[in-house]
């Protein structure tokens, strides 16, 4: 299996900042604290896995 990266995006809940700007799930996770979906990172990255698709070629 391999994996080809496309590119970083940013994550849609603290907007790139990697923290809360609310709170979140009844205060689980509170505003301030660190992103609850990118966990701090602030971004993702997208890929696209590869496999079956090119094993074809042998004789
Ligand atoms: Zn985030």
């Amino acid at each position: 299996m391999v994996t080809k990266i496309l590119g970083a995006k940013q994550c849609s809940q603290c907007k790139g900042t990697g923290f809360n700007s609310v709170d979140h799930f009844n205060g689980q996770f509170k505003a301030g604290g660190l992103c609850w979906l990118c966990r701090g990172k602030g971004r993702f990255y997208v890929g696209i896995v590869m496999g079956g698709f090119m094993s074809t070629l042998d004789d």
